[in-house]
């Protein structure tokens, strides 16, 4: 069924991304601004019937693609009554996880055939991992990978690029694919609040291409499945294949058609978005909630919600931090 949450620039939205939770295991300093922050109060969070009750409405309208993110979802306490009440509505069920916890949950993503998942993983050298993360899991993370590849997952491994912290790894990450059927994201280190986001750290798409090229000389550009949030490409002789979220310097707005929810039930039209629309309470009032929801895409702008030439302070700072976005 066609998506009817369509946007005035004719973009049909049929992929929602949930945000769970606020809380983490881990402390990623691109996500979770140093100072912290001021965690959201339990009764202002979705129930978890209230996240299948609202999916169903979403689903209702041609959503068709749900991901679970966070903060990290599976620390959301009952997350296997959700994840398996959430595939009775017939969608695509995709998880975005920081890794820790998913040998819990292989044998249930088996039998609900939850077969997508990313995992943010930013560094391969363990030192520096629990520099980024504030946490000491790496060990407990690598092996969740190679169970996740042995078992026929369909893992793909999220990495933020910044300059002086993991850009000398690109290759080390591509080396990855070379006799592993596992895909790597590169992703453009993108502002969001607290984040003290400057672009002189960020690496560009094009600074990844020649840094890859330098090493594996003539690398194969893939075609992007539609609505695909990177370019994508492969080294010639490797099973696995690598992509990059080039939000910043080659932005896809053209064919998004993603909305997100965040676990205040608050839905946000793009991930930029510095305004969004209370679903939760509404609906705890018992009023419906699709009309409200036709008439938020309406104000969805065309790209980076309005940061269509360059990423803007006043803008962004008014936007969550990512922790409590989800990506
Ligand atoms: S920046 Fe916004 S409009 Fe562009 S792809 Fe991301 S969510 Fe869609």
């Amino acid at each position: 069924m066609e998506s009817k949450i369509i946007d005035k620039f004719g973009r049909s939205h049929s992929y929602l991304r949930i945000s769970l939770t606020d809380r983490c295991n881990l402390r990623c300093f691109y996500c979770m601004p140093e100072e912290g922050i001021e965690l959201m109060e339990k009764p202002s969070i979705m129930t978890l019937e209230e996240i299948i009750a609202i999916s169903k409405t979403f689903v209702a309208l041609g959503v068709d693609t749900i991901r679970l993110t966070g903060g990290e979802p599976l620390v959301r306490k009952n997350f296997e009554f959700l994840a398996r009440e959430l595939t009775k509505l017939g969608v695509t069920l995709k998880l975005t996880t920081n890794g820790i916890l998913l040998d819990k949950y292989f044998d249930l993503f088996e039998e609900i055939g939850l077969k997508k998942i990313n995992i943010s993983l930013d560094t391969l050298d363990k030192a520096k991992n629990a520099f980024i993360t504030k946490r000491d899991y790496y060990d407990r993370i690598m092996a969740n990978i190679q169970e996740g590849i042995a078992r026929g997952f369909q893992l793909k491994l999220n990495v933020v690029l910044i300059k002086d912290v993991n850009d000398k790894e690109i290759n080390d990450f591509i080396a990855l694919t070379k006799d592993q059927n596992v895909d790597v994201k590169f992703i453009e280190f993108m502002p969001f609040k607290g984040n003290k986001w400057d672009w002189s750290k960020g690496v560009s798409e094009e600074e990844i291409l020649a840094v890859v090229q330098k090493k594996f000389g003539q690398i194969e550009t893939l075609k992007n499945p539609k609505h695909s949030t990177s370019n994508n490409f492969k080294v010639s002789d490797h099973q696995g294949s690598f992509g990059i979220i080039s939000t910043i310097t080659n932005p896809f707005c053209g064919e998004c058609n993603r909305v997100r929810l965040t676990a205040d039930g608050k839905m946000m039209n793009c991930l930029f978005a510095s305004k969004e629309t209370d679903l939760l309470g509404p609906h705890r009032r018992g009023e419906a909630i699709d009309p409200i929801i036709l008439d938020a895409i309406q104000q969805k702008k065309y790209s980076r919600d309005g940061m269509e030439l360059k990423m803007d302070a006043d803008h962004y700072e008014k936007n969550r931090s990512m922790i409590s976005i989800g990506g």
